[in-house]
């Protein structure tokens, strides 16, 4: 049998381990080994120097939801006070200002709501795309999607197929948590199944729209949940990839947020849930050898926190996410997004060198928008409009 330090080697030399090899590295590898060696991977399959980032925004456009899932903080049920729907004037002050900010995306998710039919997506994805027409519509997880044809009474195929005509350019990977049903049905026994989130996913891309893959850990999963997880999403790249050349964009992971304000962090049974800094490092960098048809990885800041994020980079990460103008979800449990809540540009650039990298803006495919070779000054980075005016933003 293959001894971790094997396994490790093994990952190195670009083969693909089995979900059996997979768990004995993950349980019995040294951490610091496998995240030197997802750094050495991580320098072999992207540009050695650079760390990306996106410019863009997320915005919530309601927070009505019907399935109560247990980690959540964000929604509100059907007639609670504090529900909204957001207006296309609230929408349009939002994308103003990531214009500013030289911003080309917006990821727009919410609740499943059980009013909105797929007409009024429809309208809006239509307005944004006559109003905005350089910002990319990255909207609605696989969730929300099967909630539209759950309302409607529609396929998943024909639902992203009417918005992808839409304007629908991208579905975001949220929801994905701990792809293994046992997981999903304790945690959120409401929410989309693990075939369905992958079968959405599937439709996404063969229709060539950008995804990204996601992965959640602090449920009290166990790590063979974990690595079933992870084999689902690399086995469904493959079989994107070999059918149309269209699959996960990146890898995106981070740990369970507890908090007072969901039902996880209330549990008397809190002890068995969440994950710490290390562990999320450990699984990220595990990942980056695990998840051999992927190429981009994402440090996750709004839930790890800058100096964790900056030593993701040295541990399987090649890209630091995207300023988040503004975040609504993870937020709202006691992330560290509670003690920043926005990040600037220049903020990203700083914490980017920090870390030893130049920075690259990019977009949702990870194509290159703008290198910076060059140490930029606040005012070069700060937003046109305000610096136009003389007024700086940190
Ligand atoms: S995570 Fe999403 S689906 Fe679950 S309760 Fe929150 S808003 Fe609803």
């Amino acid at each position: 049998m293959l001894t971790p330090n094997d396994l490790l080697q093994k990952a190195l030399d670009g083969q693909r381990l089995t979900p059996e090899e997979g768990l004995i590295l993950y349980t019995q590898g040294d951490p610091e080994a496998i995240m030197e060696a997802a750094h050495q991977v991580r320098l072999q399959k992207t540009e050695p120097g650079l760390v990306t980032y996106l410019v863009d925004r997320n915005i919530n456009y309601t927070n009505v939801c019907t399935t109560n899932c247990q980690f959540c903080s964000f929604y509100r049920p059907p007639g609670h006070p504090e529900t909204y729907v957001i207006s296309r004037e609230a929408l349009s002050a939002k994308i103003e200002e990531l214009l500013a900010w030289g911003g080309t995306r917006i990821l727009m998710q919410g609740g499943h709501h059980p009013d909105l039919r797929i007409t009024w997506y429809e309208d809006l994805l239509r307005w944004l795309k006559a109003t905005y027409p350089d910002i990319e519509c990255d909207c609605f997880s696989p969730s929300e999607i099967e909630n539209i044809a759950h309302i409607e009474g529609m396929s998943i195929e024909r639902v992203l197929e009417r918005l992808h005509a839409a304007g629908l350019d991208g579905l975001p990977g949220g929801g994905a948590e701990i792809l293994d049903d046992a997981v999903r049905q304790r945690i959120s026994p409401k929410k989309t199944k693990t075939e369905t989130w992958l079968h959405a996913m599937r439709v996404a891309q063969r229709l060539g729209m950008v995804t990204s893959a996601t992965m959640v850990i602090g449920f009290g999963e166990t790590m063979e949940q974990r690595i079933n997880s992870l084999t689902r999403l690399r086995a469904l790249q493959d079989e994107s990839l070999a059918a149309h050349g269209n699959g996960f964009t990146a890898f995106i992971m981070w740990t369970a947020q507890l908090s007072e304000t969901n039902s996880l962090g209330r549990s008397r049974h809190r002890h068995r849930y969440g994950a710490d800094y290390d562990e999320y490092l450990h699984t990220n960098a595990f990942a980056r050898l695990y998840l051999d048809n992927f190429t981009n990885f994402q440090a996750s800041w709004p839930t790890q926190g800058l100096e964790v994020a900056r030593r993701a980079l040295y541990a399987g990460a090649n890209d630091f996410g995207s300023t988040m103008l503004e975040e609504n979800v993870v937020s709202q449990a006691s992330a560290y997004t509670e003690k920043e809540p926005r990040m600037s540009v220049y903020r990203l650039h700083e914490q980017i060198r920090l870390a030893g990298f130049d920075p690259a803006q990019r977009d949702s495919r990870y194509r290159i928008i703008r290198r910076f070779p060059r140490v930029m000054s606040r005012e070069e980075l700060a937003p046109r409009p305000l610096r136009q005016r003389g007024i700086l933003v940190p």
